[in-house]
Parts: C-alpha cells; structure tokens; sequence
C-alpha cells in the first residue's frame, strides 16, 4: 500500500511576513492520517519554515540543489549536504521551470538527484511532455525518455528512495488540468517503465500528479489507481485550498 504524498510547491513567492501566515494557516489544519504532507519553500526560508511546523508532520523540502553535493567555491549555489544540514528532507530535481528557464538537462537532473540521495533527502523527479508534444503524440516517448536517461546514469535502485511527480508542461500554473485518465495513462506507463526494471521497485514507488491541481479537481485525480499524490503549485499559497487537497488524498 502506497502511502500518498502531496506536496506544496510555494516556487519563488513569499516574503517572511506572507510565509508566516501560511504556516500559521498549515498549523490550523486537521492531520489527515494516512497522508505525508510537505512544503517546499524558497531556501531563504526554508529555516525559517521547519522551526515553525516542527512540532507537526509536515516534511520540509527545497526546490532546487547542486550538482555539487558538498560545500565549495560555487557562488550562488546550495547544495545538498547544507540542505540536510538545515533538516530539510526532500529536493525537486528536473521540475519543468527548471529544465525550461534555466537549461537544466537529463545529465543535470541525474546529477542533482545523485548529490540530494549522497545527504539523505528524497529526490523528487519532476518529468512531463509540452503541449507541443503531446499534440504530436510524443507524450508517452518524451516522459519514457526524461525518466530512462536517470535510469541509464545512476542504475533502477536509485529509485528505491524517490519519488516521481508527473507534471504536464501545459498544465503548470495554466488551469488547465491532465483529465484523470489522462493523468493515469502516463503514470501507468511510468510504473510500468520502472517495473519492468525491477517489480518491487515500480509497485511501491510514488508517482504524484502535478499541474493545476486544487480542491475542485483533486479528488477525481486521486480516484486513479497510479495516482498517489499530488505536486501543488499555486493552490498550495493558500491553506485552506492545500488542506482540501490533502483531505482529498485522505480519502483515497
Ligand atoms: C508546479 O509548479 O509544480 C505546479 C504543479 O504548479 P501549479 O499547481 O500552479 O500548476
């Protein structure tokens, strides 16, 4: 049994005033059993989040690492080793925004998930097709690609301790949503992909949903077998929309 995860991604939003809020609003919120929550905030605050929720099981993540595991001359960089440092327990890796804006490849993805897995932290592997992509039928091709070359470079056991966020390019930060079979088609395909590597592997692995997920549509999404969860972007700002969407997953 896969226990589900949904994670809120607060992306580079927030100020210490606007994150204080919202962990006060976190800490309102009625544990849901059975679901592992957590947050990602920008770095900056990522201290500042865990000594808030400590006292609560929200897991703290950041967004981004190094490649570079350690510490060194790396201007500008934060790597995993000081993420664990900080008790941070999972890192994004190939989120869309950043293989798109900043020109992350498959070799950089594989080597931020490798440095975050050498401290500790739950690489959590953002894979998903443009809308250009899907149109032209590629969908399933692209994502098998994005997930294959990770595999290639740090072998299946990597996956052992991960998590896989399917995230459509064309539903991030849109509105527009993956329909719930949609949705299942590629995470089916991706546990599949994985099993075919190693069975254990694929059966207990987490594939979330991500993309314009919220409260109105969270529910029908978590209906699908291979769905164990969800990458939240914009409706994680809000609270009350983040707790409605984990007690969606409390009922899956
Ligand atoms: C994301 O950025 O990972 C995301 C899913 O964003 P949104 O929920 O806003 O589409």
């Amino acid at each position: 049994m896969r226990r589900p995860l949904v994670a809120g991604n607060w992306k580079m939003h927030g100020t210490r005033a606007s994150v204080d809020e919202l962990v006060q609003g976190l800490l309102k919120l009625e544990v849901v059993p059975g679901v592992d929550v957590a947050v990602l905030p920008v770095a900056l605050h990522i201290e500042r989040v865990i000594s808030a929720i400590e006292s609560v099981q929200v897991l703290v993540g950041a967004q981004n690492c190094s490649v570079e595991a350690q510490q060194g001359a790396f201007t500008g960089e934060i790597s995993a080793a000081q993420l664990a440092d900080s008790q941070c327990r999972m890192v994004l890796v190939g989120h869309s925004e950043r293989r798109q804006l900043f020109q992350e490849d498959d070799h950089v993805i594989s080597r931020k998930f490798y440095a975050a897995q050498s401290y500790g932290l739950t690489p959590v592997l953002c894979v998903g097709e443009t809308l250009e992509q899907r149109e032209a039928g590629k969908t399933l091709e692209v994502i098998a690609d994005q997930l294959g070359n990770v595999i290639r470079e740090l072998g299946i056991g990597a996956f052992a301790q991960a998590v896989i966020a399917y995230e459509p390019v064309w539903a991030i930060g849109t509105g527009l949503t993956a329909t719930p079979e949609q949705a299942q088609a590629v995470h089916a395909a991706i546990r599949d992909q994985l099993s075919s590597e190693d069975g254990q592997i694929g059966s207990s692995i987490r594939l979330l949903y991500g993309g314009s997920v919220k409260a109105a549509n969270a529910a029908e999404l978590f209906e699908m077998p291979d769905i164990d969860g969800a990458l939240v972007g914009g409706a994680s700002l809000n609270a009350d929309e983040f707790g409605a969407i984990i007690r969606a997953a409390g009922r899956k």
